[in-house]
């Protein structure tokens, strides 16, 4: 990991032989939704600085609102931060396993005179909470005696009383410049949902503030490092572990990843799955790792973008395009190549023998040459990329046009002779070529050099696939930036997907498997669909285009 204030604090602790030199991080997602790129980051940071520092790391699942949380999102989490390479191993926790150990330090709480029960409602603990230019105000059950607390906390434990109709608050001070420690709320009362581990054990829930600090603790969390809003929290984190008098973690705060043209929030993800506006939270235009995945990110490019982004203490908006480029950056040293064409028109060459098949030698990787080669069969009949014909060339267009010669990569050198059109709407249907025999291997013998090298697939040969081209989710770079005052949703880009059904590959494609992933060359890197993929019916998903074709068109359109 490059070096960041996090790994200098955590220098200079082990100098100092802090934590006995002991180094041990968490990553605590809650489970109430997927994990996305951001938490990457989180998980990233936390395994990677146990990992340099020969510490360990745990995962914890915060699991302390039963109303939002679900076992799937569980198994989904663990499986994204295995996938992202990353091992727990045997440290896999669960908030809800200190249940017991949380009532029991409320319980010393109140004892110590710290703790006590509020019979206000939410709107008169608003009421009483005060602003940050006006200090609160004491609530009339602050006074409680200890004996009374302990009576009413163990009704709310026991299920004796309503929800709503009392909580469990930190005696502080109603006076903070710390809207935090004005008495916060540590333990409310929920029966009406059971919970996923738990089911009906318990009718009262602790507050993120009361129960994270004190997993940290039991745990011996050395650094528990969170995101910058948790920064006005610190001092309620120090409070309730020194109240208790218990082992004290310190809690470090880095900037979250914002990411331009996407959402990073579990809320607004979920919202985008609940409405159906995505197929669902791995659909490949999500910014959760299963998206990512599933369109075919590798994660050592996820990993890669973690390291290269860094660690800071302010925050700040990440281009999308450094994680795009990261993707590029790896695939283009390790996915072979292969030539497909995503809308065929069709090429007959005519002085070529109608019975006849060749094959070319094509290199895998021109980056690895270890990668080595493989045959793509030549035939008569060919399919070029729509695209790259034009029957009135505008003047920088150098691809096949009437009467131009081009090269067919790894093949011959073709020249067009005749259009044929469909004789109903004048659509360009077929082109009829000549190729030239002395130019096999792509080279002319007298030197001549066309100015454009093709893709082609012999059709004989070709296989058929469906082709899923991705583009942003959003249009605008920040998606919560509305005119109209709609909300994120109403940037949604409505050409995000373009699924082409009839697209052609060369053969060698067969027997590729679900996430295996090469270069259609010229066109982008691409990965074989895990769920809607089959032998007969390939499905691929296109992860990135070659250059950042997006930026190119927002100039232009710019001007
Ligand atoms: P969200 O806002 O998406 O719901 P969250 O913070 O509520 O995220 P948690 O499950 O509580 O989600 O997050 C687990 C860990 O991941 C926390 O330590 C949190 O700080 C970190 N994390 C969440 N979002 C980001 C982000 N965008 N960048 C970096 N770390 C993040
Ligand atoms: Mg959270």
């Amino acid at each position: 990991m490059k070096p960041n204030f996090i790994t200098e604090i955590i220098g200079k602790d082990l100098e100092t032989k802090k934590n006995e030199g002991r180094v041990h991080t968490r990553f605590p997602p809650e489970p109430n939704g997927y994990l996305h790129i951001g938490h990457a980051k989180a998980i990233a940071l936390n395994f990677g600085i146990a990992a340099q520092y020969g510490g360990l790391c745990n995962l914890r699942f915060d699991d302390t609102n039963p109303t939002k949380e679900e076992q799937e999102y569980i198994e989904a989490i663990k499986e994204d931060v295995r996938w992202l390479g990353f091992s727990w191993d045997d440290r896999l926790y669960y908030t809800s396993d200190y249940f017991q150990k949380l009532y029991e330090c409320a319980v010393e709480l109140i004892k110590r005179g710290k703790a006590y029960a509020c019979d206000l409602n939410i709107d008169q603990t608003r009421e009483y909470r005060g602003t940050l230019t006006r200090p609160g105000k004491e609530s009339p059950y602050r006074t409680r005696s200890v004996e009374e607390n302990l009576d009413l906390f163990e009704r709310m434990k026991n299920g004796e009383l309503d929800e709503g109709s009392r909580v469990l608050r930190a005696k502080i001070d109603m006076a903070s410049g710390n809207m935090n420690m004005r008495d916060p709320i540590i333990y409310r009362i929920l029966k009406s949902t059971p919970h996923h581990r738990t089911g009906n054990k318990w009718c009262i829930y602790p507050m993120y503030d009361f129960s994270h600090c004190i997993s940290d603790s039991i745990e011996r969390i050395t650094h528990s490092i969170c995101t910058l809003e948790f920064e006005n929290n610190r001092p309620l984190y120090d409070w309730v572990l020194n109240a208790l008098g218990s082992y004290h973690p310190q809690q470090i705060e880095f900037a979250r990843l914002n990411m331009n043209y996407t959402v990073l929030s579990k809320r607004k993800l979920l919202e985008l799955v609940e409405k159906g506006l995505v197929t669902g939270w791995d659909d490949p235009r999500m910014p959760t790792i299963a998206g990512l995945r599933r369109r075919g990110c590798p994660s050592e490019a996820v990993r890669n973008f973690c390291e290269e982004i860094g660690v800071a203490k302010f925050n700040s908006v990440i281009d999308v395009a450094i994680l795009e480029n990261a993707i590029r950056t790896y695939l283009n040293k390790v996915a072979p190549r292969v030539m497909a064409v995503l809308r065929p028109l069709k090429v007959i060459i005519e002085n070529y023998p109608e019975d006849k098949t060749e094959d070319m030698e094509a290199i895998n990787n021109p980056e690895d040459a270890a990668m080595g080669t493989r045959n793509v069969p030549f035939s008569r009949e060919l399919y070029i990329e729509r695209d790259d014909f034009r029957e009135d060339p505008p003047k920088k267009f150098f691809r096949l046009s009437p009467g131009r010669e081009v090269r067919l990569r790894y093949a011959y050198f073709i020249k067009c002779e005749k259009v044929i059109k469909d004789e109903r709407t004048g659509e360009v249907i077929e082109l009829r070529c000549t190729y030239d025999p002395a130019t096999r291997g792509g080279d002319a013998s007298d030197g001549r050099k066309p100015k454009a090298t093709l893709h082609w697939v012999s059709a004989r040969h070709a296989v058929e696939a469906e082709i899923r081209l991705y583009d942003r989710l959003f249009t605008k770079p920040n998606p919560e930036d509305s005119d109209g005052g709609e909300d994120f949703k109403a940037n949604i880009n409505p050409h995000s997907l373009e699924v082409i059904k009839s697209c052609k590959l060369e053969p060698t494609i067969k027997g590729t498997k679900p996430q295996d992933r090469c270069q259609f060359e010229r066109l982008g890197y691409f990965c074989v669909d895990t769920k809607d993929h089959s032998s007969d019916k390939p499905v691929f998903n296109r992860i990135v285009t070659l250059r950042d074709t997006w930026a190119k068109i927002e100039k232009a359109i710019k001007g």
